[in-house]
Parts: C-alpha cells; sequence; structure tokens
C-alpha cells in the first residue's frame, strides 16, 4: 500500500467512458445526449477517411470537418480549426485519432468551450486526462484545466485494429510509462494505484499478443482496456521525472514521443528503484518480472522497440545540454536529481545498454 492510506487526495475526473467493438455506431445519440446537433470532427490528415465514416453516421448537413490535426498542437492550426468554428456555428467536437487529433479537440474545447466526444484510435490516454500541450513559435507548453477534459469517450476496438504494430507497441509503452509514474507520485492513493498495477498487467500482456498477431480483438480489447486505465492515471496525479525527460528530449532533438517514452521508461524506474521500493514491487507484480526496470527494459526488447536514443536520432553531444534541460524547472521525483546519475543514466539510454539501479 506503500503508505497511501495514511493520509491521500483523490481527485476524481468526471467522463462518461463507453467501451466495446462497434460502439463508434452510437456517436449520433451521444451528440444528442450533449444536446447539440451542429459537430465538427477532427482527425489528422492520415485519418481522414476514418472521419468520413464517422460523419456518415451523422446528419450530413449538419457535420463539418477538420482534417489537419498535427503533433504537438501547433497553434496556427489551432487558429484555422477555431474559424471553421465560428463560421460553421459548431456546437460540439468529435475527435478521432491519438493524441494530436484530440490535442486539437482540446485547443478548441478551451477557447470555446464547446463539449467533445472523442474516440481514440492509439494508447497515449489524452482523451481522460485534464491536459493539453501547446506549441507556439517553437515553445511547448502544457497546461492542466478541466475545460480541456472530453465529456464523451467512445472505446471502440475496432478503431484500433489499424495502428502499426511498432506504434502499437511504443504507444502501449508509453501507456505504461504514466502508471509506473502514478505509483511512485508524490499524490499517489490508492485509487489511483489499482488503476496503475492493473494498467501496467493488462499492456504487458496484450502488448507481445498484438505484435504475433495484430488483427486479435482479445489483445487490442485488453491493451484499450489498460490504455485507458493508464491514461487515467496520467490525468489524476502528477508525472516525475520520466515525463520530464521526455519533454526534454522531444522538444530539444525532436524525438518521436511515444518512442522515446520506451527507452526512457526502464532507465528511469532503475533511477528511482530505492527510493521507491514498494511502488517497484508492484509494477513488478503487474510485469511478472524480477524487477521492475528489468521487466520493462525486456518487454521493450521483445516488442522489438528500439531501445537506445541513438536510435532515434538523438545525438550523443545533446547528453549535456539535455541534463542541463532536465535539471531546469522543479518537478516531484523519489530520488532528486542530481547532474553525475542523470549523465549517467542518459549515456546508458543513449547506448540501449540494460538500465542499472543507482543508489
Ligand atoms: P498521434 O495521434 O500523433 O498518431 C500518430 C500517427 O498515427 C498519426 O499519423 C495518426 O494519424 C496515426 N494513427 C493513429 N491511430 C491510428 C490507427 N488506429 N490506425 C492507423 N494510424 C493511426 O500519436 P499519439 O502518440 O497518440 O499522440 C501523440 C501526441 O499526443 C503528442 O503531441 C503528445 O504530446 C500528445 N499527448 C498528450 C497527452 C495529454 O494528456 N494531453 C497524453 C498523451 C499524449
Amino acid at each position: 500500500m506503500g503508505g497511501q492510506l495514511d493520509a491521500f487526495t483523490y481527485n476524481a475526473l468526471p467522463a462518461r467512458v463507453i467501451m466495446g467493438a462497434g460502439k463508434r455506431e452510437e456517436v449520433a445519440a451521444e451528440v444528442g445526449r450533449l444536446n447539440c446537433a451542429r459537430p465538427l470532427i477532427v482527425t489528422t490528415r492520415d485519418q481522414a477517411a476514418l472521419g468520413e465514416d464517422i460523419a456518415r453516421r451523422l446528419d450530413a448537413r449538419q457535420v463539418s470537418r477538420f482534417a489537419d490535426a498535427t503533433m504537438h498542437t501547433p497553434w496556427p492550426v489551432t487558429q484555422r480549426a477555431l474559424e471553421v468554428v465560428e463560421g460553421s456555428r459548431i456546437d460540439c467536437v468529435i475527435a478521432i485519432g491519438g493524441g494530436s487529433s484530440i490535442g486539437l479537440s482540446k485547443a478548441i474545447a478551451l477557447r470555446t468551450g464547446l463539449p467533445q466526444i472523442v474516440l481514440p484510435t492509439t494508447y497515449a490516454g489524452s482523451e481522460v486526462t485534464p491536459i493539453i500541450g501547446e506549441t507556439r513559435d517553437g515553445q511547448k507548453s502544457t497546461q492542466r484545466t478541466l475545460d480541456v477534459l472530453p465529456e464523451v469517450v467512445i472505446y471502440d476496438v475496432e478503431l484500433t485494429l489499424s495502428l502499426p504494430v511498432t506504434l502499437s507497441s511504443a504507444s502501449g509503452l508509453n501507456a505504461i510509462a504514466h502508471a509506473v509514474e502514478a505509483l511512485y507520485a508524490a499524490d499517489a492513493n490508492p485509487i489511483t494505484s489499482l488503476m496503475a498495477e492493473e494498467g501496467i498487467a493488462a499492456l504487458a500482456k496484450s502488448l507481445p499478443h498484438i505484435v504475433q498477431a495484430p488483427d486479435s480483438i482479445e489483445a487490442r480489447r485488453a491493451a484499450q482496456y489498460g490504455a485507458w486505465l493508464c491514461g487515467t492515471c496520467l490525468g489524476t496525479v502528477g508525472m516525475g521525472l520520466h515525463h520530464k525527460i521526455c519533454h526534454v528530449l522531444g522538444g530539444a532533438f525532436d524525438l518521436a514521443h511515444a518512442p522515446t517514452h520506451a527507452v526512457m521508461i526502464s532507465h528511469v524506474a532503475a533511477y528511482n528503484a530505492f527510493s521507491a521500493p514498494s511502488s517497484m514491487a508492484r509494477i513488478a507484480r503487474a510485469l511478472k518480472a524480477r524487477d521492475a526496470w528489468t521487466g520493462l527494459y525486456d518487454l521493450a526488447t521483445n516488442l522489438d522497440l528500439p531501445v537506445s536514443l541513438e536510435a532515434l536520432g538523438m545525438p550523443e553531444t545533446g547528453i549535456d545540454r539535455a541534463v542541463e534541460l532536465i535539471m531546469q524547472n522543479t518537478y516531484s521525483n523519489p530520488r532528486a536529481p542530481d547532474v553525475p546519475a542523470l549523465g549517467n543514466m542518459l549515456r546508458r539510454a543513449w547506448k540501449g545498454s540494460p538500465p542499472q539501479p543507482m543508489e
């Protein structure tokens, strides 16, 4: 229990969550439930056809589309979407996709107060968080506000079948990283920790099956269930060193979001090993592994994911700069960050060496 029963604060997040194969059929009913009639369908360019598929289930005269959502929610894209919202008298947003489509939907909700219905197609978890990251003039800034939390989430497992295997694995590790950090968060609580352990276990079991059989509804269903739980952890408690590192590496070296999480999480678990032993025991139990860091590293390796920052395109000369950026701004973490230990960890991660617990 990690002492969490002594005293804790639990902030529950309001959301209507609908889960099941084929549940996208209910999107029109959900628009009606919100007393709305003029939705804007938001997707990336890659997923525009999926947006059309959803549009066919709605009144064609009332639906508008915006198929230009882009990773990291750049402000010029949001501005263009807001023009469509105003010009077409939109009264709700339907986002279909991963964190990029959902990020744009949240950016619209933040400025307009419009309700959101979200149909996730990755395991990133943004649909159940009150968090929005936006990029303006090359700077990404993140804020937490209930104004961006989607009102309705429809988890239709069939929408995840097309997610390529490598993206599925990386996105799954991204989700697991939310749960790992939730277990040792300063504001950890028993409910979030239950979700974290169950979420890690569901993903650790299902991801290797997805690699073998990407069309397996059973494996995809378990992975999506795990992603929901892990996303809820991200939405409910504060994240630590791992999320800070991924934010820095993504911003400074333009590394891909989910694969960076997949490389780093085992190393950060090792970094925190002796400062959060009871959390590590729960992670190991969920992974059915000897210890948390080896279990996380072995999972990434077994899923054939890149295990080095070098493979993601980070220059070795960037390590010192990364450490400098990580040391800026405070964030909560079981073990205080220190320059030599961070440098040591990043050098191992850069090479792809197995994680090493540090005293
Ligand atoms: P993404 O939404 O950028 O999707 C990656 C690519 O895969 C896109 O080209 C997309 O069109 C495609 N794709 C998505 N689902 C697919 C499917 N089922 N089949 C085929 N192609 C599919 O990736 P992501 O990892 O979900 O999101 C990353 C973004 O989300 C980042 O900007 C990140 O910062 C943000 N994020 C935010 C939060 C939050 O709580 N605010 C949480 C997690 C991630």
